[in-house]
């Protein structure tokens, strides 16, 4: 008896009223991405949740697939049945003695979404726990932890027969809220700004500031390792990366020291504008946390932020470090952003930025020079490259299929 296909349960999208039908439809579009090498599956959706037929592919390689989409709540692989209550007894036993082993309790836990049918809850509880019990020796039942929880969701058109609910990564389909470019360094928090935002339903582009010789091919490689990975959450991963030595070099013959951190950070703003415009995205997100660098006080953030109105999101704004790098831990990317190879902005660094850096003073000193041109011939030789993921199987959960 094998599960022939998995329930996926929506969690908090299925309460968004007339958005749900945009929002199914996404989700359907990235496990059908996820899974896109097993050729025989369907997707079917109703209102509050989807199912994945398997048509004879195997289940159990698919469960480390799933657990990265977002907008998944938790997932089953389960068996569906007819509602005779013959059918349904027989099914359960075939199921329970593929998953039992010696000495392991359970319990009998059924659901009536159809509240038509004969028997109630307990009813049905009794009678399939004494159909177990009756033909697996020296079962015991434990109604408070079982080993086994046989879970039996009575439906309209069937019913479902499942043992094990999968946690899935929460968060909203990615692609579901719109398009937003992610400034994306080899650091350590810009990898999980981007996480967090396609967790939320974002569609992620990056964009990365790249300085030869000045940042070695080395240091490119760890920010295409990190898209990378973080392709492996919605089936691609598009990444722009900027030239910057010209400007950044220019920037250090007109602006006062203190000052060219600051000019810097505007200049990269601006570019990264540039390109949100082109790509029809609607916001900007940084790795930054509020106090964590120089550039990253208030004051630097008022400063830098007058450039645009676009809205910038900065998800790890309030984080501490060790919140972030826990995370970043989670998401697999730490070990990447480890590498000690130096970012555009490191290397560039005066021995003293400014902390407190005024908005008309950076205004001043940018206006003797017209850095407009350089800007645009920047966004012009950005080079967009698109990644797609090296996804990698796990038999994590082979004892469930
Ligand atoms: P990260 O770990 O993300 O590099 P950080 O703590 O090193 O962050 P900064 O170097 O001050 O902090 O960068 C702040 C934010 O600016 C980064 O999170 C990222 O969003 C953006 N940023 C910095 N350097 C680059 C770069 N070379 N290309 C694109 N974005 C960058
Ligand atoms: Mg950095």
């Amino acid at each position: 008896m094998n599960y022939d296909r998995i329930l996926i349960r929506y969690g908090e999208m299925s309460t968004k009223g007339r958005n749900r039908h945009a929002f199914v439809e996404k989700l359907g579009r990235n496990i059908r991405y996820a899974l896109h090498d097993f050729s025989n599956i369907r997707i079917k959706s109703t209102r509050d949740r989807m199912y994945i037929l398997l048509n004879g592919e195997n289940g159990r390689d698919m469960v480390d697939r799933l657990k990265r989409v977002f907008g998944i709540q938790s997932f089953s692989p389960v068996i569906k049945t007819g509602k005779e209550i013959e059918e349904i007894k027989a099914t359960a036993l075939k199921l329970f003695k593929q998953v039992y082993q010696e000495g392991n309790s359970f319990k009998i836990t059924t659901k009536r979404a159809d509240k038509t049918f004969f028997m109630d809850t307990d009813e049905m509880n009794h009678t399939l726990g004494g159909h177990i019990l009756q033909n697996v020796p020296n079962i015991k039942v434990n109604v408070k932890k079982p080993d086994i929880n046989l879970q039996i969701e009575i439906r309209t058109e069937a019913a479902y027969l499942f043992c094990e609910t999968i946690q899935g990564a929460g968060g909203l389909p990615a692609g579901s809220s719109g398009k937003a470019m992610l400034m994306l360094s080899g650091g350590i928090d810009s990898p999980v700004a981007g996480y967090l935002s396609l967790k939320r339903g974002l569609e992620v582009e990056g964009v990365h500031f790249f300085s030869p010789p000045f940042t070695s091919e080395r240091a490119k490689q760890k920010v295409l390792d990190i898209a990378a990975k973080l392709s492996e959450r919605n089936g691609h991963f598009r990444l722009h990366i900027v030239p910057f030595t010209e400007i950044q070099q220019l920037i250090h013959k007109q602006i006062p020291e203190n000052y060219t951190m600051t000019a810097t950070r505007r200049m990269m703003l601006r570019i990264t504008d540039a390109l949100r415009e082109k790509q029809e995205a609607l916001a900007i997100i940084t790795g930054e946390s509020l106090g964590q660098v120089a550039s990253q006080t208030l004051e630097s953030m008022y400063a830098i932020n007058e450039v645009t109105n676009t809205p910038i999101l900065r998800p790890l704004i309030m984080m501490d470090k060790p919140e972030i790098i826990k995370m970043a831990e989670e998401i697999d990317t730490f070990e990447i952003s480890n590498r000690p190879f130096e970012d555009c902005c490191t290397i560039f660094v005066p021995p003293s930025p400014k902390t407190k850096p005024k908005r008309e003073k950076v205004i001043r000193y940018e206006s003797f020079f017209d850095f407009a041109p350089y800007i645009q011939k920047a966004v012009e030789q950005t080079e967009t490259i698109l990644i797609k993921p090296e996804t990698q199987l796990s038999n994590e959960f082979e004892e469930l299929f």
